[in-house]
């Protein structure tokens, strides 16, 4: 009797592939555990047994595998279940979903390389006697491939040996490009000590009576300890006396305070739960009550609830419910720049019982969460995560909670598994026959027509916590500001004045500039020559900072030029505005004031984001201007004020999504103004204040839009009323590109007839020197989905078997939106 195991492997192949084993692994071996197999001439890789079986495979002859590398399967079977979905769904391989799925420490294999863990320092007598020889060799040579472990060791099957030198955090893989971890810290500050004797403390107090302010707070000092007994931070020092920070440094460059830091540690909390959960107020009350009683019908629900109304604190309520029950909670946020005060928020509640799972936290940290979910161990109960943790092990998940569900960062686009975590985490939940709750102030269209469907439930909340009022959104009209000569740069002198008198009584200011369609060019004034990327078809845009001109697609860059490349002017223009030049024009603006910047380029790395919403928090910035990573979640308490700079390159831009995403992040940006007692205000410049959207914000109407979006959508055929399979081809010859993409279209068009968009050449059409072409599968809402795809497979395979078309690389894309 023959022996053979079926594995996933790590790459993108059609079917599994199948291995020969001994009668002794295969009682040994499950499905879900790793081996490591030889592949092709010389390679090895890290697969992942899926079944055990005696069938001999028909084409080819079934090789023996190196090693089993676990005892226990790492994966669920529910996991596999969820995983062929994935597949399935959005027409990808199994081998796709694994390499998105396993942190990479889990998936060695030949070209891995190897390198010394430098921030660690390990003592020899820790290691075995292999650990021992790879670490030396490790001390002479920075960096080792497989094949250099196999001759060290003089032996085939090294992987245990790097797992547990993994283990021992004593190496590091070198795809990992993370940050390392780099705790917060928070600042705090004491009486210095000198003033200890209480004579001296009098004397000062006497000296201070001329400074009423400085004295103010050292009373307030005194008072927050006496209460807390424990350190004072900064922030909670300044809030209680309602100093401004330049008190509080004028207190420590007299030496009557001291400041010091103490590390916030984010990744491993050991903390206890030190809060019990607030209480709700009646609409929160309610809104409980009405999701229990919706879960009893709907195995999804929808909490539209207005920016405010308090949807964490009743997330909170259902995870109490569930950890109470011992099941695992998985709580999905679209980006983790929220979790910082998430995480501070729920570890209040429920202490060391919160894990976050993130692509940016190092592979050995995702290791060991990992380990800790499939364990089932009280740590990991309640998973806070970006969408890979829809991957996680879980043994018995009892809810899923999607936080700000309209989000598009939960799609993923490249590379494939190009899921939707939102909706590959409610097949997760349905898979523990658990509960999904879809929370957002803004729901997507596609949730709330499945609300209309009566596929999902619906529950909403109206009122603001302590019944603040929405924020007064006034429309700014910046043609007639321009006509009338009333703009300084991008500034409205409405905008101007309502900034001075925010700043004046002490508020903080949020200014929002779109990224998406902003794009500081630089043009020649002269021939109107713009540079260009010579690798994309894009122009290149200007990055003030640093004086350098960058592609944002393929990330080339050089300096600044100083004459027109085409005509040799030296007269050269930045078009269009972004973030950078907002931050420029504030601080001529207001020069007194603080100026920081929230985007891309200054969040960098894991705690980038950290380190600007802290100095927000803690009031050390009072104008902040960002992109949309301000819309999400954040509860800043101070902020009044919002600007919208411009809110028509949201409307204009070339995209069915346009006037949704429009109204769905102006809401969520206003939403950051007055959200405690006072109500805040909100101006939105634009040409255009007459357009419908525009009133529909200012007047919060998500009814409205949601119609007159759906009739737009009915009538141009576009989801959620139909479907879309995006079929992009990709390749360095423009003419292949252009002929494949035809051949393709036709065979589409024989079956699909008239739902096939395209092929055409996207705006940009061509990135890291490969053309792309896209052809677009219109899905009308009777015509089955899964024969849709089975078609467009067939398709695919007679394209991608013509010799000619072999090198073309085509991306399915479903649900590209
Ligand atoms: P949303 O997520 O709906 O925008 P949040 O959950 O962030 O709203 O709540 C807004 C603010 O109100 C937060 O600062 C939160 O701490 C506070 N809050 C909400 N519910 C309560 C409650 N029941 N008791 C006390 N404070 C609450
Ligand atoms: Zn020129
Ligand atoms: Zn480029």
């Amino acid at each position: 009797m023959q022996y053979f195991i079926d594995v996933i492997l790590p790459i993108p192949l059609e079917r599994l592939f199948t291995y020969s084993i001994t009668r002794a692994e295969s009682e040994f071996l499950k499905a879900g555990m790793r081996v490591a197999v030889p592949f092709g001439k010389s390679k090895v890789y890290t697969a992942l047994v899926f079944e055990i079986h005696q069938q001999q495979p028909v084409a080819y002859e079934a090789k023996e595998i190196h090693q089993i590398l676990d005892d226990a399967p790492i994966i669920t079977q529910t996991q596999l279940t969820h995983w062929q979905w994935i597949a399935e769904y959005y027409l990808c391989t199994l081998g796709d979903v694994l390499r998105a799925a396993l942190p990479n420490s889990f998936l060695l294999e030949s070209e891995t390389i190897i390198t010394k863990n430098n921030d660690k320092i390990i003592n020899d007598v820790d290691l075995k006697d292999e650990e021992f020889l790879v670490y030396e060799a490790l001390h002479h040579q920075s960096s080792l491939k497989l094949h250099d472990l196999i001759s060290i060791l003089d032996k085939k099957n090294v992987f245990p040996v790097i797992n547990s030198l993994l283990d021992k955090d004593a190496i590091v893989l070198q795809e990992e490009v993370y940050e390392k971890y780099k705790p917060k810290l928070v600042r705090y500050v004491k009486l210095s000590s000198q003033y200890s004797e209480s004579e001296k403390l009098q004397h000062l107090l006497e000296e201070l009576s001329r400074a009423p302010k400085q004295r103010d707070v050292i009373m307030t000092l005194f008072s927050i300890s006496a209460q807390t007994k424990k350190p004072v931070k900064v922030s909670d020092l300044s809030d209680a006396s309602d100093a401004s920070p330049a008190i509080i440094k004028t207190l420590i460059d007299k030496e009557i305070l001291e400041e010091y830091h103490f590390q916030e540690d984010r990744v491993a909390y050991s903390g206890d739960a030190n809060e019990a959960s607030k209480t709700l107020n009646i609409y929160q009350e309610k809104a409980l009550e009405e999701i229990q009683q919706s879960f009893e019908k709907f195995n999804i629900t929808l909490l539209h609830g207005v920016t405010s109304s308090g949807k964490t604190e009743v997330y909170v309520k259902l995870i109490e419910e569930v950890i109470s029950k011992g099941k695992q909670v998985l709580y999905l946020l679209p980006e983790i720049a929220l979790t910082t005060q998430l995480v501070s928020r729920l570890e209040t509640y429920f202490g060391g019982k919160v894990s976050v799972y993130h692509s940016k936290y190092s592979s050995h940290e995702r290791f060991e969460l990992w380990n800790n979910v499939l364990q089932n161990q009280p740590k990991a109960q309640i998973v806070l995560g970006a969408r890979s943790s829809i991957f996680l092990p879980f043994h018995d998940l009892g809810l899923v909670i999607v936080d700000e569900e309209h989000e598009t960062s939960f799609k993923q686009f490249d590379p494939a598994p190009r899921y939707h975590a939102r909706d590959a985490a409610i097949v997760l939940a349905s898979l523990f026959k658990s509960k999904t709750l879809l929370g957002s102030a803004t729901p997507s269209l596609e949730s709330y027509h499945n609300v209309k469907q009566g596929k999902y439930g619906l529950v909403e909340i109206t009122h603001r916590f302590n019944d603040v009022m929405m924020p007064d959104i006034e429309l700014v009209d910046i043609q007639d500001k321009h006509k009338r000569k009333r703009m300084k740069g991008h500034f409205s002198d409405r905008l101007i004045e309502e900034m001075t008198e925010a700043l004046r009584v002490g508020h903080q200011i949020i200014l929002f500039q779109n990224r998406r369609g902003f794009s500081p060019i630089v043009e020649c004034t002269t021939c109107g020559h713009a540079p260009q990327c010579p690798n994309c078809d894009v122009s290149l845009t200007f990055h003030q900072y640093k004086n350098e001109l960058r592609c944002h697609y393929c990330g080339y860059y050089t300096a600044m030029l100083k004459n027109c490349m085409a005509c040799g002017s030296v007269e050269l223009d930045n078009k269009g505005f972004g973030t950078e030049q907002v931050q420029e024009e504030a601080k001529e603006l207001f020069p007194e004031y603080k100026v920081g910047r929230m985007d891309l380029d200054t969040t960098r790395g894991k705690f980038g984001y950290d380190k600007i919403i802290t100095a927000f928090e803690q009031k050390e910035i009072d104008i902040l201007v960002g992109t949309q990573m301000l819309t999400k979640g954040l509860d800043f308490r101070n902020v009044k004020l919002v600007g919208i700079m411009n809110a028509d390159n949201m409307l204009n831009f070339p995209d069915f999504r346009a006037l949704e995403r429009s109204f769905q992040l102006m809401l969520q940006v206003s939403g950051r103004a007055g959200r405690t007692d006072e109500r805040g205000k909100v101006l939105i410049q634009t040409y255009n204040p007459h357009h419908r959207i525009l009133h529909q914000v200012s007047t919060n109407n998500y009814a409205e839009m949601y119609l007159e979006q759906m009739d737009e959508r009915h009538n141009f055929k576009y989801p959620p009323i139909y479907r879309l399979i995006k079929i992009t081809l990709k390749h360095k010859d423009f003419n292949k590109v252009n002929i494949g993409a035809e051949w393709y279209a036709t065979g589409l068009r024989q079956v699909f007839k008239s739902n096939i968009l395209g092929p055409e050449f996207p705006p940009i059409s061509r990135i890291r020197n490969q053309f792309h072409k896209n052809i677009l599968v219109k899905i009308p809402p009777q015509q089955s989905l899964s024969k849709t795809k089975k078609a467009i497979v067939k398709i695919n395979n007679s394209f991608l078997s013509i010799k000619e078309f072999r090198s073309v690389r085509v991306i399915l894309n479903v649900d590209n939106f």
